[in-house]
């Protein structure tokens, strides 16, 4: 069994925060950097699945600037087999990010797909829907369970 996961790497507010000149957002030099909660269940379950099937691998897929490897990085650590970075140094939508991942998965044709539920940071919970759609694929969200 193949699984791919979309992982993100969220901003995080530290103890102190200062805005941007325009007040328009968070001063990035006051930002930590850390694998989006919601991603690392949903590794450790496409982890959890390839076990009990027996063979298989999880490849986990990211769209972001190099930093973003950290947190790949942390998932190849849980256990994960390989890891695909498709380079963005810009905020991307949830579409645009969901159109760069379908790229990959087509090239990966994975048995599924994982998303977490949503981003911390941009908390759309869009993005696995958009992907689904994309690569017109069956979507089951918010799942809490799965058994093979
Ligand atoms: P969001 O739609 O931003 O709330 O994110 C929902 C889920 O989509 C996340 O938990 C990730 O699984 C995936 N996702 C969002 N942004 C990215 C990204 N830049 N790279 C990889 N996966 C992402």
């Amino acid at each position: 069994m193949k699984i791919v996961v979309a992982v993100k790497q969220v901003a995080v507010l530290g103890d102190e925060v200062e805005f941007t000149e325009d007040d328009r957002d968070v001063d990035p030099d006051y930002l930590d950097f850390a694998l989006n909660e919601w991603d690392s269940y949903a590794t450790e379950e496409a982890l959890r699945l390839v076990e009990a099937a027996g063979s298989g691998e999880v490849v986990v897929i990211s769209v972001g600037d190099e930093d973003a490897e950290d947190s790949m990085r942390r998932c190849l650590a849980m256990g994960a087999d390989r890891g695909i970075r498709v380079e963005s140094v810009r905020t991307l939508d949830p579409i645009q990010v969901a159109r760069a991942l379908a790229e990959v998965v087509r090239s990966e044709s994975p048995d599924l797909v994982f998303a977490g539920v949503q981003s911390s940071d941009s908390v759309q919970a869009a993005t696995g829907g958009a992907l689904a759609g994309l690569l017109d694929m069956p979507l089951v969200a918010v799942v809490t369970k799965i058994e093979l």
